[in-house]
């Protein structure tokens, strides 16, 4: 059995501070970062901190010292937590959900692919071959969303630019026959823009530095990132910390290996190249029309996109209206709105080819043919790996809905770890003592109530015909929400100069105070791209690229029922994914970000204090701790703790494993300090068990 840590090391579990103060919490949280124990439990929460370094943790030996073992035989670890969701799935037949939490740079996604790691490690010991190539498909799929759906930013190198929640499938033997992704809200304005020092997504840089020369120049393509608008505003274009070359050819690898053919690897990078050339295209006037700078690159572009290249003109140049009487006409674009139609076009190419390649890798991966009266309950692991609460110096539409995820996803942790104490008191038949909580549930209403949060209003905003700017917008929020404690403004609070006029407003969440500049929000909410583009699309020879855009089969006078907004889709989505996570049991990961500069040494007290605070880590431990601290089986317990009293050493003489766990408990005069369950012992404080490991560990 692996040994526990030493106490030079800190508490291996924060319900063992003596006090739980902040400063406790904190000493204890920083003690353990400084020697390179990243990994504390809150109970069965693991409270994770980036160490910016390889720890040499994950290997095959440490795989196999977590596996099958309970919590707490082992020092904290991912493992750990991962064999707890993977052990309720498989003995108690339970769906269970592994949800990662923390802000942008904090390890969630590392923790992810850690977890998968280790599920596909200790599964399929019979090595199955068609098991097997469903794992493969499962960790490869990291790398191609990766490539597609990560981009350099200034706190992450590899940021997640999407959202993502796995479910993995497993039959009765607990191997996996399958499994699901779900994507949220890709961060597609990067496509067209983006802020300095940060990248477009990896895989341009990737196929421009490793696409072969052939590919390269089938593609109309140069070498250089400089060559191209969307690739080069940056001006950071080298990533020292990843080889976009190498990265091109394991992309290739893995959709080869995921069952992407030839012709959709193919169609997938003109898509790519379409982009970056679109991009490159300008629009000037010739005093009454606008025109195109750059016949060539339209040129390129119908060739790649399997369009003729008159249609590709025009769609990039006028529009289809239908007036009044039921009359189709052509308008011509100004030049702002043809450059505002060619970036929404290729936002709009990259988050289609996005949702395909995600949908592509489900169609493989999903379970086909599955009999529960021949096969057993089919039951799942969900991973969800999602972006945390974010605060920049500019907050737009992106914050404001990933804040509202959060929003969503901390009144879910409060809920279902209140509810999972109170189901377990209740099922043991233990009377237990309520903790109050900050509940979220205000802000979450702020935001997504019907006709009053502010998601409606932005929506109505939208709706409402002519020109209703941002401003007017901002104006209807401060009439209807003026009363609400988590709302403020500028208008509504003039004496606040972190604030402008007209423009900001701001959200008390959870997490702390976020001003959300409103401008461009309902652009953004609204979306809109010319329908020219999406027939044009849905017109292409390319099957694949068709195949992205069945919108486009409407002509102009079809077109008439008004597509939801940006904010209400993903409202949706996370109120689905809410539902889905809420009915498995859930396991969680908190990731902390030690500072701001990926440095392994630093361990930033203020920047961890705040994180401590609004993840709710002190309250967690509080409710840990008001019931019992540890519970554990009887067989268990009297396993490990046998040894340590005359009775039950080797082996006991009584009628119940509970009499047996009695006898123990009575001979250390920890009477006053359990309760009994029906089949569990509960202990309120850490320090007997803490009592009982020492003894236990004099004895061995
Ligand atoms: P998030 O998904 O929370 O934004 P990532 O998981 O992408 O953050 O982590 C950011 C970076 O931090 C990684 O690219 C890696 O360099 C480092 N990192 C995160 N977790 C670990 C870990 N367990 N061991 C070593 N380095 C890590
Ligand atoms: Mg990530």
């Amino acid at each position: 059995m692996a040994e526990l840590e030493g106490l030079e090391f800190g508490k291996s579990d924060f319900v063992l501070l003596d006090e739980v103060t902040m400063e406790q919490f904190m000493d204890n949280l920083k003690l353990r970062f400084e020697k390179g124990r990243i990994y504390t439990f809150i109970g069965e929460v693991v409270v994770s901190v980036n160490p910016y370094k390889h720890l040499d943790i994950y290997g095959k030996e440490v795989i196999e010292d977590y596996r099958g073992r309970e919590l707490y035989e082992n020092p904290p670890h991912l493992f750990a937590v991962a064999d707890a969701a993977y052990k309720a799935m498989k003995r108690r037949a339970k769906d269970t959900c592994i949800v990662i939490s923390g802000e942008s740079g904090a390890g969630k996604t590392e923790a992810s692919k850690y977890i998968m790691q280790y599920i596909a490690a200790i599964t399929n010991p019979n090595q199955r071959a068609e098991v097997e190539s469903v794992k493969n498909v499962l960790l490869k799929s990291n790398c191609v969303l990766e490539a597609f759906g990560n981009a350099k930013t200034n706190r992450n190198d590899n940021s997640s630019r999407f959202g993502k929640y796995m479910d993995i499938n497993f039959n009765f033997n607990g191997d996996p026959t399958g499994g699901h992704i779900n994507n949220y809200l890709l961060e597609k304005s990067r496509v067209v823009q983006q802020q300095d020092g940060e990248r477009n997504f990896h895989s341009f840089y990737q196929v421009l530095r490793g696409g072969s020369d052939e590919l390269l120049k089938s593609l109309y393509l140069q070498r250089d990132p400089a060559e191209y608008a969307y690739t080069s505003q940056g001006a950071s274009v080298t990533l020292a910390s990843n080889n976009d070359s190498l990265c091109h050819k394991a992309v290739m690898a893995a959709l080869k290996v995921i069952g992407f053919t030839t012709e959709e690897i193919s169609s997938i990078y003109k898509i790519l190249s379409t982009i970056l050339h679109l991009g490159n295209l300008q629009f000037t006037s010739d005093g009454e029309h606008v025109v195109l700078v750059g016949e060539d690159t339209v040129k390129h572009i119908s060739e790649l996109t399997s369009t003729e290249p008159e249609n590709t003109r025009k769609a990039l140049l006028y529009r289809t209206v239908a007036t009044g009487g039921g009359e189709v006409i052509e308008k011509g674009h100004n030049e702002q709105e043809a450059s505002y139609g060619r970036d929404a076009f290729a936002k709009a190419l990259y988050e289609r080819l996005f949702a395909w390649i995600v949908g592509r890798i489900n169609s493989v991966i999903e379970v086909k043919d599955y009999n529960p009266a021949l096969h057993g309950k089919n039951t799942v692991i969900g991973v969800l790996d999602i972006y945390g609460f974010e605060i920049f110096d500019n907050n737009s539409f992106e914050q404001f809905c990933i804040n509202y995820c959060n929003e969503k996803l901390q009144q879910l942790f409060i809920e279902l770890i209140l509810r999972q104490e109170q189901d377990e008191y209740q099922r043991e038949g233990i009377t237990w003592q309520h903790i109050e909580y900050f509940n979220n549930q205000i802000i979450v209403d702020l935001v997504e109530q019907p006709h009053k949060g502010i998601i409606s209003i932005l929506d109505e905003a939208c709706l409402t015909a002519g020109k209703v700017t941002d401003t007017v917008c901002l104006d209807s929020m401060n009439k209807k929400l003026g009363q609400h404690p988590h709302y403020t403004s500028r208008k509504l609070c003039p004496g606040d100069k972190t604030m402008e006029f007209n423009r900001d407003f701001r959200i008390r969440h959870y997490a702390g105070d976020v001003t959300y500049s409103v401008e461009g929000f309902l652009d953004k909410n609204k979306d809109p791209l010319f329908q020219d583009f999406k027939r044009l699309m849905y017109n292409s020879s390319d099957h694949v690229l068709k195949e992205m855009w069945p919108d486009g089969k409407m002509s102009i006078t079809e077109v008439t029922k008004r597509p939801l907004t940006a904010a209400t889709l993903f409202k949706n989505s996370i109120i689905a994914l809410v539902d889905k996570l809420a009915c498995k049991e859930p396991y969680y990961v908190r990731c902390i970000k030690p500072n701001e500069v990926k440095s392994p040494l630093l361990f930033d007290d203020g920047r961890c204090q705040h994180q401590v605070a609004y993840l709710g880590l002190l309250e967690n431990v509080r409710v840990r701790r008001a019931g019992f601290a540890y519970r554990q089986p009887y067989a268990r317990f009297l396993q490990r703790y046998k040894m340590t009293c005359e009775y039950t050493w080797p082996n006991h003489l009584m009628s119940t494993d509970q009499e047996a766990v009695e006898a123990i408990v009575n001979q250390h005069g920890f009477e006053d300090d359990v309760a009994y369950g029906h089949t569990k012992l509960f202990v309120r404080t850490p320090r007997t068990l803490f009592t009982l490991e020492q003894e236990r560990a004099a004895l061995i």
